[in-house]
């Protein structure tokens, strides 16, 4: 059975087949992303296009154990610091708490007991943990919040190059892999520069001891591209989302059982 034969997107399904599905699975996937630039070889919906595609992965190897349901994504994010960048579309900070607060309330109400949020984009962080500090007051249901690099930490630093920040080698490799649209002969290299050296470094994986600030992304990048996206391969992002996915795969096995 393909994921496509599947009935697991919350948009196909009736009222009558979630009410049914509700009865043996309360479990329901979250994919979140933005719409922002990402550099010369990846298209603008990037992160919301990986959000889905790792929830369909996750969706595909529990599809015997347990039938989730993916609700549709929240494909606009915080992208503030993407604004220099055509095309980019970016919700206020508060706009996208409200979103995401709004979307589990719905899911909640309809007696989904466990949401997880698969975040693709670094940005929303803030978001989401504000509204999970929201939600948090007088729902039973749980919400929890899955960042896909996060789940593959060792993997990124063993395959991949550094600096780990934005459509670099990572990412490109991440998202050639899960069929995005990669302009390959557009991929370039740019390390990016650094706002307070030490401090504010774009290198998710690096050392610096971490500041926070308001810069925009053209401050230190002017392709877009912050690492070495030439060094992308496809065999790169599959080693980096298999790891991620089963380790998805084994928080979702630990939470059905509390
Ligand atoms: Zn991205």
């Amino acid at each position: 059975m393909t994921i496509m034969e599947k009935l697991y997107m919350l948009t196909k399904m009736t009222w009558k087949e979630v009410e049914e599905r509700l009865k043996e699975s309360d479990t329901v996937l979250v994919p979140i992303g933005s719409m922002e630039q990402h550099g010369p070889a990846l298209p603008l919906d990037n992160d919301h296009f990986i959000a889905r595609r790792f929830a369909e992965k996750v969706v595909e190897r529990l599809w015997e154990t347990i039938k989730l349901v993916v609700a549709p994504t929240i494909s606009i994010g915080y992208s503030e610091h993407h604004m220099d960048f055509k095309g980019t579309i970016t919700l206020r900070e508060s706009t996208l708490v409200d979103v995401i607060v709004d979307v589990c309330r719905s899911l909640a109400a309809h007696g989904f007991r466990r949401i997880v949020l698969i975040n693709g984009h670094g940005g929303n962080q803030s978001a989401i943990r504000n509204a999970l500090n929201l939600f948090r007051e007088g729902m039973e249901s749980q919400v929890f919040a899955i960042n896909w690099w996060d789940m593959a930490k060792d993997k990124i630093r063993e395959v991949g190059s550094r600096p780990f920040f934005h459509a670099c080698d990572n990412e490109t490799s991440v998202a050639w892999y899960l069929g995005q649209r990669v302009l390959a002969d557009k991929r370039v290299d740019e390390p990016g520069r650094k706002i307070v050296p030490g401090y504010i470094e774009p290198d998710m994986a690096g050392d610096a001891f971490t500041v926070s600030g308001v810069y925009s992304m053209k401050d230190i990048t002017d392709s877009g591209v912050v690492g070495y996206s030439t060094k992308a391969t496809e065999e790169k992002g599959k080693q980096i989302v298999d790891v991620a996915v089963e380790r998805m795969v084994d928080f979702i096995l630990r939470i059905l059982e509390m």
